[in-house]
């Protein structure tokens, strides 16, 4: 197999970033979109070429892999800066490998507040106490697939509201959703999108947020730039960096 360039693959994602940005309409109130490079499937050396040509948050899925990477002796010697997302489904059983885990930045797939209370009560009894609270989003299933995990749209502002009120030990930093896969964007907005939008406004009104002060994940390679016009502040890429994966036999 030819190897994949990825250095072009994060700079042309990146140019595609600011082009969008710049015109992106002014009503939409959004920060500048970070670029989560998913580098699921991907060798460590996939991870230190980008990180070598400037990218610093990365993001997998599967919690194995997640554990073997940030641990991962050449990562860690070549990328002292590096800030994993986990942006898969979190069983409770593996919170504890998981909190632990070095330059662990954010866990973008809180559904539920069972999962929320034990992730507030682990990283509550984490040896060296943290400096600050887990950095969390709130899983949001808008395309109500019931393999898809996910909090449904319409409690999604509630359980944000329990976390935020409740646990002191999490910072509810925003939202998140993966969508159905391959919307054929003839038919207008994707629905998934439009949907997380109108969860981030409804949190917003209800404790007063600016928009601007209310992450939200959304957008993959195919769609990134579709999401950012939309408001997306986090867009989660790993195919147009990284080059195509090996499907799953
Ligand atoms: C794999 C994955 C991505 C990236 O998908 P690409 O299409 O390769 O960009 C984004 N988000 C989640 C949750 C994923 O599992």
């Amino acid at each position: 197999m030819a190897e994949f360039d990825v250095n072009a693959g994060l700079q042309l994602v990146l140019k595609r970033i600011e082009t969008v940005l710049a015109s992106r309409p002014k009503e939409i109130k959004a920060g500048k979109p970070l670029l989560v490079a998913v580098s699921k499937t991907k060798p460590a050396e996939s991870v230190i070429e980008a990180y070598n040509a400037g990218q610093r948050h990365f993001g997998e899925n599967y919690v194995q892999e997640l554990v073997e990477k940030s641990q991962h002796p050449q990562i860690l010697a070549q990328c002292p800066d590096i800030k994993w997302h986990l942006i898969g489904h979190l069983q409770g059983n593996k919170i504890n490998k998981v909190l632990k885990l070095p330059n662990l930045h954010m866990i973008q797939t809180v559904d539920s507040e069972k999962l929320a209370d034990k992730l507030d009560a682990a990283w509550s009894k984490l040896e060296p106490p943290p400096s600050e609270p887990l950095r969390i989003l709130v899983q949001v299933n808008t395309s109500e697939e019931d393999v898809k995990s996910g909090i449904d749209a319409s409690a999604a502002p509630s359980l944000y509201q329990y976390i935020s009120s409740n646990l002191k030990h999490l910072q509810p930093v925003g939202i998140m959703t993966i969508g159905a896969y391959g919307f054929d964007y003839s038919n207008g907005p994707n629905p998934d999108f439009v949907s997380l939008m109108a969860v981030h406004a409804d949190i917003c009104q209800a404790n007063a947020l600016p928009a601007e002060a209310l992450q939200v994940s959304m957008g993959m390679s195919n769609d990134y730039d579709r999401a950012i016009e939309m408001g997306s502040t986090i867009v989660r890429v790993g195919t147009a960096i990284f080059g195509h994966r090996a499907s799953k036999a």
